[in-house]
C-alpha cells in the first residue's frame, strides 16, 4: 500500500486537471525529498524545509501575485488545500514549513504596494527568506481585538511596544508581519499592520517555545522598536480587516492539513489491522474493527467534502466565512477522532515516540486551537447563519 493510493477524491468535480497533475508532481517530489521524521535541530529541519519547497517551485503556490513569485495573480485555494494535504501526509514539519510561508506573507499580498511586494514576496516564493504572521498576545488570543502592544508615529518611524506570544516561525524569520494598536478608534477598528525586519531595533525574541510537536515557536518583545514609516502594511486603522483577510484565505488549509494528518492515520491503519495475527485471525477480520475503519473513513470523506467545497467556492471569488468554518471545525475535530483510532488499532506500538501515528497524535492537537479555535469556528459559523434572522 502506498501513501497516495487513494486519489478518488481527485476525480470530484471541485478540482480541474491542472489541480491533479499538480497532486500528482507533488507527491512524486515528497515522496522523494521529505523525511518521514526529523531530527533535533527544530531551526535547521525548517530552514532546509523552506529552501527545498522554494527551490521546488511549490512555494510559488502560498503567494499571490504572478509578478511577484507566485504561481497565479490570486492564491489558488484548491492548490494551497492539496499542497498541505499532500505534505501534511507526508511530513507536519513540511506542511508548517509550507503553510507558514503563505501565512506569514499572506497580508503582504493583500496589501502591500507595488514596492513592499517587490521586496519581500519573491523571497518567499524562493525560499530566500523566512516569514511570520504576528497577531496573538498573551491577553488576545481569541478574543484578537484585545490586542495591545502599541505603535506611534514619531517622524518618518513607527515605534513599537509590547509583545507577541505563540508565533510560528519566531526565532527563525527573517521578517514578522506584527499588528499593533494605532488607535484610531477602540477595539477592532484601531489596529494597523507592520512588515518589522527581524534585524529592526527594539525588536527581539524574548522566549523560544517548546510545543508537544515541535515547530519554532517564540514570544517576540518590541521595546521601543523603530521601523520606517513605509513599514505601514495598508491603511491605518485597516489591520484587524487585513489579518481576518489573510485568515480567511488559510483557514481552509489548516483544515486540509488536518485532513492529510488523518489520511495518513488511517493507511497505517490498514497496514496494521490487516497484518496483525491474533485469535487465528487478522485483527482486520473483526467486525469491530472494520466498523472502525468504515467510520474513519467516512468522517475523512465528509470533512473533505467540506474542505474543498470551500476551496473551489472561494476560487469562484465568493464569501467563504461559514464554509471555511464548517471546513476547519469537522476536518480538525475528525482527524484527532481518526488519529486517536489509529493509535488504539495499533495498540502499545502506537504510542512508541516517533512511531507514525504517535507523531499524528501530537500533530493533530495545536490545530484545533490555532487559527480560530473549534468553539470560535462554531461561533463564526451560528453568527453567518443568524444574520439578518432577528425579528
Ligand atoms: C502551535 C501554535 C502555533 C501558533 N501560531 C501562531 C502564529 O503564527 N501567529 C499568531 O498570531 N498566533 C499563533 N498561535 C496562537 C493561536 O492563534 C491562539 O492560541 C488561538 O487564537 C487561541 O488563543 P489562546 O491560546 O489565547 O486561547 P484562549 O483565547 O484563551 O482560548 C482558550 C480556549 O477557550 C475556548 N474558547 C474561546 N472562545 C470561546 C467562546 N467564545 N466560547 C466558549 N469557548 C471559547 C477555546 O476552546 C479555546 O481553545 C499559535 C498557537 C499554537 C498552539
Amino acid at each position: 500500500m502506498t501513501l497516495a493510493a487513494d486519489r478518488t477524491w481527485l476525480d470530484w468535480p471541485f478540482f480541474e486537471d491542472r489541480h491533479r497533475a499538480f497532486e500528482r508532481d507533488l507527491e512524486a517530489w515528497a515522496a522523494k525529498t521529505i523525511a518521514d521524521d526529523h531530527g533535533a535541530d527544530i531551526d535547521a529541519e525548517c530552514r532546509s524545509l523552506v529552501k527545498a519547497l522554494g527551490a521546488g517551485g511549490w512555494l510559488a503556490h502560498a503567494v499571490g501575485g504572478k509578478a511577484y513569485g507566485g504561481a497565479g495573480d490570486a492564491i489558488d485555494t484548491r492548490a494551497l488545500c492539496i499542497a498541505r494535504e499532500t505534505l501534511a501526509r507526508h511530513s507536519g514539519l513540511a506542511d508548517f514549513a509550507f503553510a507558514m510561508q503563505g501565512l506569514g506573507s499572506g497580508a503582504i499580498g493583500l496589501a502591500g504596494t507595488d514596492a513592499q511586494k517587490r521586496a519581500y514576496l519573491p523571497r518567499v516564493a524562493k525560499g530566500e527568506a523566512i516569514a511570520a504572521f504576528a497577531l496573538s498576545e498573551p491577553g488576545a488570543g481569541s478574543d484578537v481585538a484585545a490586542l495591545e502592544c502599541a505603535a506611534s508615529l514619531e517622524g518618518d518611524e513607527y515605534v513599537l511596544d509590547g509583545e507577541k506570544t505563540w508565533i510560528s516561525n519566531g526565532g527563525i524569520a527573517d521578517f514578522y508581519v506584527v499588528f499593533a494598536r494605532t488607535a484610531e478608534a477602540p477595539g477592532s477598528r484601531g489596529i494597523s499592520a507592520f512588515i518589522v525586519d527581524a534585524g529592526a531595533p527594539g525588536f527581539t525574541i524574548a522566549q523560544r517555545i517548546e510545543v508537544i510537536a515541535p515547530h519554532p515557536l517564540a514570544r517576540l518583545a518590541f521595546k521601543d522598536c523603530r521601523i520606517p514609516r513605509a513599514s505601514l502594511l495598508g491603511a491605518s486603522g485597516q489591520g484587524f480587516k487585513l489579518a481576518m483577510q489573510t485568515l480567511d484565505i488559510f483557514r481552509t488549509s489548516v483544515a486540509a492539513a488536518a485532513l492529510g494528518f488523518a489520511r495518513r492515520a488511517l493507511h497505517e491503519a490498514m497496514a496494521r489491522a490487516t497484518s496483525r495475527e491474533m485469535f487465528g485471525e487478522t485483527l482486520a477480520d473483526f467486525q469491530i474493527t472494520q466498523s472502525k475503519l468504515a467510520q474513519m473513513a467516512t468522517g475523512i470523506d465528509a470533512a473533505a467534502l467540506l474542505t474543498y467545497r470551500a476551496a473551489w467556492q472561494r476560487d469562484q471569488g465568493r464569501s467563504v466565512t461559514r464554509e471555511a468554518a464548517m471546513a476547519k471545525m469537522t476536518a480538525t475535530e475528525t482527524a484527532q477522532q481518526v488519529i486517536d483510532s489509529a493509535v488504539q488499532m495499533c495498540g502499545a506500538l502506537g504510542v512508541v515516540s516517533g512511531a507514525p501515528v504517535e507523531r499524528l497524535y501530537r500533530e493533530i492537537r495545536a490545530l484545533r486551537i490555532y487559527e480560530g479555535a473549534t468553539e470560535v469556528q462554531g461561533l463564526i459559523i451560528a453568527r453567518e447563519m443568524l444574520k439578518g434572522s432577528k425579528a
